[in-house]
């Protein structure tokens, strides 16, 4: 990150700069815009808790990096703030409690029906600093979009986008959670927001309640082996057996502990046409998504976040919703084709899927 080259931050109205920032980030489509000074001690010492109890699973990446996750200073040298930034993804009406209850559908999670947000959202950052650049000349910065290095909940709660929920997501009281976060990092002193000091899950329990898979420890904790969205886009390997009952039609991650949240009542749909829906992903069967050959995988999932899983997981994911859904013919049938398919991993579970029909 190059130093600062403004003559002196203090010939830059600081405060006036914070503002503005605040609405050129509007004007490029992020809803809110906050930002944070850099001491996330506490949820470093969260953080260290969850990483040795285990929780993580295979994302070896979130144990990765040491203390330059918590300290964004260490991580990008120079950084004085982080701007924090949400876009909203919740595509317009896509039926999702209801996809839920028709076991022979697939169940999309909700910010992965349409394109791929990363770059989208990245842009849109990076415009904004070149937006700041032409106000007050070169300045250091750098974007994060859903980057591993990046305590993005933290930051956002720090810099008062909302707060952490029972559920570990960032809940705002007028959004929700169906959102994305991103950062800015700067090496400018603007004023901070005032962090979130007070959260509003007070008592309820709705998300650890209809969690699957039993996947909240406690309020606030989460033992990522157990989630859906883990079990079906970062584990690479085969999946529980005891869990793959519990996963019903979910194919890709999972939305029932936002679905659930009350704050969620004042979620609002996305305007951005890149995160509507593509190929029917919200209203396809898990037959007609199993029998589609990697081509057509590959081509219906450029420039997705699917592709993510790569087509053999996504086989497994289906196959385990297959095995959970009514022993229809199309879903018999589907099973049967893939039985010989060369994965071994694939075979294992159209296995299993086979036997759950056999035992009804
Ligand atoms: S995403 Fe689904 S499986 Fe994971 S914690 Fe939430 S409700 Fe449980
Ligand atoms: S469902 Fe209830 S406890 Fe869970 S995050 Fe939402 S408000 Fe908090």
């Amino acid at each position: 990150m190059p130093v600062i080259t403004v003559d002196s931050p203090n010939t830059v109205d600081l405060a006036s700069l914070a503002q503005s920032i605040k609405e050129w980030g509007r004007e490029l489509g992020f809803q809110q815009v906050g930002i944070a000074g850099l001491d996330l001690a506490e949820h470093e010492q969260h953080l260290e808790r969850w990483l040795e109890a285990g929780y993580h699973g295979e994302m070896d990446y979130m144990a990765a990096h040491g203390s330059k996750r918590s300290h964004p200073e260490e991580l990008v040298p120079g950084t004085l703030r982080v701007v924090s930034l949400r876009m909203d993804y919740l595509p317009g009406d896509t039926e999702m409690t209801q996809r839920l209850t028709e076991p022979e559908k697939a169940y999309v999670s909700r910010y992965a029906l349409g394109r791929d947000y990363h770059k989208l959202i990245r842009k849109r950052v990076q415009q904004l600093a070149e937006r700041i650049q032409q106000a007050i000349g070169p300045f250091g910065y750098r974007a994060f979009v859903d980057s591993a290095p990046v305590l993005e909940k933290a930051i956002a709660e720090q810099a008062g986008l909302g707060w952490i929920g029972k559920n570990t997501l960032v809940l705002n009281r007028k959004a929700g959670s169906f959102f994305f976060l991103s950062e800015l990092f700067v090496d400018l002193p603007l004023p901070e927001d005032p962090p979130h000091a007070t959260e509003h899950c007070g008592r309820c329990t709705a998300c650890l309640d209809i969690c699957p898979t039993a996947a909240f420890v406690g309020p606030y904790v989460l033992d990522a082996r157990r989630c859906i969205s883990y079990l079906t886009i970062e584990l690479k390997t085969a999946i529980p057996e005891e869990l793959r009952p519990l996963i019903g039609n979910r194919v890709f991650g999972c939305d029932d502990c936002q679905i659930v949240c009350p704050w969620n009542r004042f979620a609002r749909p996305t305007d951005q046409s890149d995160f509507q829906p593509r190929h029917n992903l919200d209203n396809a069967g898990l037959a007609e998504l199993f029998m589609w050959d990697e081509d057509k995988f590959l081509s219906n999932t450029e420039g997705s976040p699917l592709r993510r899983a790569g087509y053999e997981r996504w086989l497994r994911n289906l196959a385990v919703g297959l095995g959970n859904a009514p022993s229809t013919i199309p879903v018999l049938e589907a099973l049967e084709a893939r039985r010989e398919y060369p994965s071994e991993l694939v075979r294992e579970h159209v296995e299993w899927a086979l036997r759950q029909h056999q035992h009804r």
